[in-house]
């Protein structure tokens, strides 16, 4: 048999009900919050990412999917989103009317990394990109929309992390500061550390060796290092968090994986996920739209793990299965028959209706009635339509009732329409 590839994974029926509902929840309110909808290729040329995300870093060191097509350009299945935004807001001019635009995307990404719990090779992300602002609110406005939608997932133990990585007036300095605490601790390092303190020390904080974590304890701190500019502006969004009451965590150490982050990071812990406790992450990129050939505008956003989110979410999945409302037992081909135009009249009325066309014994309908978890049967055959009634059973309550042939269709839909705005 051919299996799954490793580290990627299929979403199953019981579990879909609920990634559906999730991506409901957060398209409504990135809505009212301003945004639209951007669909991104998931293949773009390697260079986007390349240049994008910095060439000395885990992804485009060692995590890309990237293979020669063909015509022997060299395309990468993308492994985080913002590069292609960026690419798509510089390429349609999408600043032209008004260099402001809100735009989100949801979708898979790749990245090889080792398969673990919580880390895939294809997970899914929630993406949201602000462009054109400069302002800190603008910061604190997304952070809030993010901690916004975690509460209405009703997510408990989680904690929001926030940082400044400063500016390329600032972190200049911090990086020589940085170097020489690290010069003289070379056996403290792991040996992908050590390559990194010459060419990118601030990545060393990003590492999970617990040496280098030790190690990273009493590193100088980037708020230290920062420019007035950059101060102030970390100042304002934390007193933007503080009036809306957001509780969060100022955390130095919280650097992100990408080299293209300015000032504002931040990030969403969940402690009952274990090693890979992120659940979102994002920060501010001033300079990356005019690195890839764009306009001088700046750009803020975040990245969701959809994957992660759906672990913190576990055992509500059935909550969101979308069984069947009703099943119709026919007994009888008549009754076979006339069934089977309930069920389309039913559904065209957006009543999930099912029937077997087996004609099996009414016993074993009722099994399937029963395995289908319908709140409803409705049971159909010669002495009913003798009747001129149906029976309806309520399968919770076991309550039987009889319903006129005619008016089956009108009465279920309307029964099962006002239990659904009850629940
Ligand atoms: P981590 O520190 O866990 O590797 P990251 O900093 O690489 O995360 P980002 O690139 O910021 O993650 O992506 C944002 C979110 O996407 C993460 O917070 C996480 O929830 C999710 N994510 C990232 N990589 C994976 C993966 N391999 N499998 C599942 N989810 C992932
Ligand atoms: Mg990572």
């Amino acid at each position: 048999m051919i299996k799954l590839v490793k580290g990627f994974k299929d979403i199953l029926p019981e579990e879909a009900g609920l990634w559906q509902h999730v991506e409901m929840l957060v398209r409504e309110l990135l809505e009212d919050f301003g945004f639209a909808e951007l669909r991104i290729p998931i293949l773009e040329q390697t260079e986007l990412f390349a240049r994008s995300i910095g060439t000395s870093t885990d992804i485009v060191e060692k995590e890309m999917y990237t293979f020669i097509d063909r015509s022997g350009e060299s395309l990468t299945l993308r492994p985080e989103a913002t590069a292609s935004v960026v690419r798509a807001y510089i390429e349609h001019r999408l600043y032209a009317k008004n260099p402001v635009r809100k735009l989100y995307t949801i979708g898979p990404m790749f990245r090889r990394e080792r398969p673990q719990k919580g880390r895939y090779r294809q997970f899914y992300q929630i993406n949201a990109e602000v462009f054109g602002l400069h302002d800190p609110r603008a910061d604190a406005e997304l952070i809030l929309l993010l901690m916004t939608f975690m509460g209405r997932l009703e997510l408990s133990g989680i904690v929001l992390h926030i940082n400044s990585l400063g500016c390329p007036a600032c972190r200049p300095r911090f990086k020589d500061a940085l170097k020489s605490f690290l010069t003289g601790r070379s056996e403290q390092l792991c040996s992908d550390c050590l390559r990194r303190r010459d060419k990118n020390p601030l990545r060393i904080f990003d590492c999970k060796v617990p040496a280098c974590k030790e190690t990273m304890q009493d590193a100088p701190s980037i708020l230290e290092h920062l420019c007035n500019t950059c101060q102030s502006h970390f100042e304002i969004v934390k007193t933007s968090l503080d009036r809306f009451q957001m509780p969060y965590q100022v955390n130095p150490r919280l650097v992100r994986g990408l080299d293209y982050y300015t000032r504002t990071t931040f990030e969403v812990l969940a402690e009952t996920l274990g090693a890979q406790d992120a659940v979102a992450g994002g920060g501010r990129y001033d300079g990356l739209v005019k690195a890839l050939g764009g306009p001088d505008q700046p750009g803020i956003g975040f990245a969701i793990g959809i994957d992660r989110l759906m672990a913190l979410l576990a055992g509500r999945a059935q909550d969101f299965e979308k069984r069947p409302h009703i099943f119709i037992a026919a007994i009888g081909e008549q009754a076979q028959n006339i069934a089977f135009q309930w069920v389309q009249d039913l559904r065209r009325q957006r009543v999930r209706a099912e029937m077997d066309f087996e004609n099996r014994s009414l016993k074993s309908q009722m099994r399937r009635a029963d395995k289908l978890g319908v709140t409803y049967a409705l049971i159909v055959g010669d002495r009913e339509l003798d009747d001129g009634a149906a029976v309806l059973r309520n399968m919770t309550t076991k309550e039987q009732e009889k319903v006129s042939l005619q008016n089956v269709v009108t009465l279920v839909a309307n029964r099962i329409r006002a239990e659904q705005s009850i629940h």
